[in-house]
């Protein structure tokens, strides 16, 4: 018999992807957790039915999420990553040996475990020694963190409900400016502007940062297993722009091997579907 992993991505839209084999399924305090394989997409995890991350395509989200800022700021040296509990994050960042501290705030330690035992792909940096994991909740965490206390924060969160809904607040996102240096950078996914549910809270978050941040930008990958494939992300700084002040020969003279990030789509990725700004304008 057949198996098939089905994820609603709209009340009329489904994404399936055959399968070989369930590998994990349990119920934490906070989501259900589930790890499949497949032929296509390797091992992929997902939470409550959404995916997380696929060993096929992770290297897209993880590799514009860290590298985007990183190449705007070679000096960060003090990154929280907030969710991210299949670490890849972590292992994008720990690349970096100018960073001298990396803390990881997730909610729920069965990601983080079950990650261990079958996503090794993410997980594999998680005990490098610049890394400090805590199990709770990043809108308390945040909370509690001294003034500028971060160079970078990376908010690698679920979508705007369950435990990733406060991740999304007014709050929360006061909270990041306050702990972030004067050069600090904020970086959040973002949803897809494809479909209008997801679309509805991207710009709610987008139109929060906003009114905080003197300096953000929305840029953009493409993802094939999130919903419509088009994701983005949210950049956000006290004094960065993440194109002018892009320091290509920095970056460059590191010699990372990416797969696909590189100086080019860190500028082609700000640059919208006509859509996608017309959304963003719009009050
Ligand atoms: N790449 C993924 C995506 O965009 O679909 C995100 C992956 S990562 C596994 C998201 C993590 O955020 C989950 O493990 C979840 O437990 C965690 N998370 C959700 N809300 C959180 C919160 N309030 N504090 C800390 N972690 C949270």
């Amino acid at each position: 018999m057949e198996l098939w992993y089905t994820e609603e991505w709209t009340d009329n839209v489904r994404f399936s992807i055959k399968t070989d084999r369930h590998l994990f399924s349990g119920k934490s305090e906070f989501q259900t957790v589930d790890v499949f394989e497949s032929k296509e997409y390797g091992r992929f995890l997902t939470l409550d039915g959404l995916m997380m991350v696929t060993e096929k395509d992770e290297f897209i989200y993880h590799d514009m999420i860290v590298h985007v800022p990183m190449a705007t700021n070679p000096n960060i040296k003090r990154a929280l990553v907030i969710g991210g509990g299949d670490g890849g994050t972590v292992r994008e960042l720990s690349r970096y040996s100018t960073i001298e501290k990396i803390d990881m705030v997730e909610i729920d330690k069965m990601v983080v475990d079950v990650s261990r035992d079958y996503i090794d792909i993410c997980a594999c940096k998680l005990d490098d020694s610049r890394v400090n994991l805590y199990y709770e909740d990043g809108v308390a965490f945040i909370k509690n963190s001294k003034d500028k206390s971060y160079d970078l924060i990376i908010v690698d969160s679920t979508d705007p409900v369950g435990p990733g809904e406060g991740l999304f607040s007014v709050d929360f996102y006061n909270d990041c400016y306050r702990v972030l240096s004067d050069d600090g950078i904020l970086v959040n996914q973002n949803e897809t502007p494809y479909f209008e549910s997801y679309a509805r809270e991207m710009k709610r978050a987008n139109n929060k940062i906003s009114s905080i941040f003197p300096i953000t930008k929305v840029y953009q990958a493409h993802i094939p297993t999130y919903p419509s494939g088009h994701w983005l992300f949210g950049f956000a700084s006290k004094k960065f722009d993440p194109i002018k002040d892009q320091n290509r020969e920095a970056w460059e003279s590191l010699n990372l091997k990416t797969k696909y990030y590189n100086s080019d789509i860190h500028v082609g990725a700000f640059m919208l579907p006509q859509y996608v700004k017309d959304m963003l304008n719009e009050d």
